[in-house]
């Protein structure tokens, strides 16, 4: 837990998040501020700040990030049609919240390259 960190909070539930699955080792809920029908960010209970400071050790974990993913797209419905999985790292591919985060996209066609 990293004490000035919205998605740790979010976590533990120390502030509210719409939260559509959970488990011992990930969380997902809704995004704040949706770019598609569906947008959800599947996150890890552990603090990792970026890609760049995943260890070997994480490597079942992130595999976890896409179960998540998975199971949050049946759920909404957007399985068979398809959808996007994203994770942002560092400020030029736009990231903004250092707490790694797998954003579900979906409900919409999605343009090709992204932004
Ligand atoms: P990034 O730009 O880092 O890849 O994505 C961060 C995402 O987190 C953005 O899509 C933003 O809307 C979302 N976000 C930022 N703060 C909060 C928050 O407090 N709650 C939720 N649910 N989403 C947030
Ligand atoms: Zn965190």
């Amino acid at each position: 837990m990293s004490e000035d960190c919205i998605f740790c909070k979010i976590a533990s539930g120390d502030i509210p998040g719409d939260i559509v699955y959970e488990d011992e080792h990930v969380v997902a809920f809704r995004d704040l501020n949706p770019q598609a029908p569906t947008h959800v960010l599947v996150i890890p209970r552990e603090h990792i700040s970026t890609i760049n400071d995943l260890e070997e050790n994480h490597a079942e974990l992130v595999g976890r990030l896409y179960l998540a993913a998975k199971q949050v797209a049946e759920a909404e419905g957007i399985a068979e049609r398809g959808y996007r999985t994203v994770m942002n790292c560092n400020a030029e591919a736009g990231q903004t919240v250092y707490h790694i985060h797998l954003h579900v996209l979906g409900g919409r066609p999605m343009g090709w390259p992204p932004g």
